[in-house]
């Protein structure tokens, strides 16, 4: 969201008379499962104030909040906030009580994938193409990620390979990967991999699977523009793993 919207927020937040959680980066505090963070959200009703809903009910998830139906989600980087805190009818000259929770982990710039559970059909194809480990499988044999901070930041890749809209960046700028709507039709025309497999006339997660971490930084470079891959991951990936 544009700073200017999150300052003016706050700023709104800070005469409201409420009572509220600040953290610089949801993604950042939701990585882990948290339990003051789950503490206060279970003991009321809760608005939540951040981005597209699919995004933040995926982000509570991860950190361990398993339903909380009096959870409401403003999308700030659809809402402007001046006709939010008109809707909201924010006291407006009391000051708010502002509890800060920030990421344990402040060394990581929080960039991972969120699985949406409601839509994910377990078909594992996130899990063969990642290369990093950022995905692993639980007991029940569903896709879970595992690492997220083995996640390469900017980087959409599994979310343009899963078959179901299922994969979430909360940071990516376009929909659905950022959490927006799925429109069911438009990801059906895209949906990797049949389209890639097509391109490329071959099987793209055997050869994803048979490579090294070299072989593959050139191999996703073919697919740099199909999976909207940064150049600077591609780059990136090339240096770290040098031939
Ligand atoms: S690729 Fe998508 S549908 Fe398949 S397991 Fe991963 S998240 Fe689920
Ligand atoms: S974006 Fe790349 S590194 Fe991150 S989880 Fe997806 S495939 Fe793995």
């Amino acid at each position: 969201m544009p700073d200017s919207t999150r300052k003016a927020a706050l700023q709104a937040l800070e005469t409201a008379g409420v009572e509220y959680v600040y953290t610089d980066d949801l993604c950042g505090l939701c990585a882990e499962p948290n339990a003051e963070l789950l503490t206060l959200l279970n003991r009321q009703k809760i608005m939540v104030l951040a981005c597209f809903p699919r995004a933040v009910r995926a982000l509570l998830e991860r950190a361990g909040l398993t339903d909380n139906p009096l959870i409401e989600t403003v999308n700030l980087r659809t809402t402007a906030v001046d006709t939010l805190v008109k809707d909201l009818h924010f006291d407006g000259t009391r000051p708010g009580r502002r509890i800060t929770l920030q990421q344990k982990n402040t060394t990581w710039q929080p960039w991972y994938p969120l699985i949406d559970i409601q839509r994910c059909q377990h078909c594992k194809q996130c899990l063969n193409f990642c290369l990093f480990g950022v995905y692993a499988l639980d007991a029940h044999q569903h896709v879970r990620v595992s690492q997220p901070t083995h996640c390469k930041t900017g980087c959409p890749a599994c979310a343009r390979v899963c078959p179901c809209a299922a994969i979430i960046f909360p940071k990516y700028a376009d929909g659905p990967i950022n959490g927006d709507a799925v429109d069911e039709e438009a990801w059906k025309k895209t949906a990797p991999p049949e389209h890639l497999q097509q391109r490329l006339g071959s099987n793209v997660m055997k050869m994803l699977r048979n490579r090294t971490a070299h072989t593959a930084a050139e191999s996703l470079e073919h697919l740099k523009d199909q999976l909207n891959i940064p150049d600077s991951v591609i780059e990136n990936l090339k240096k770290e793993h040098p031939r």
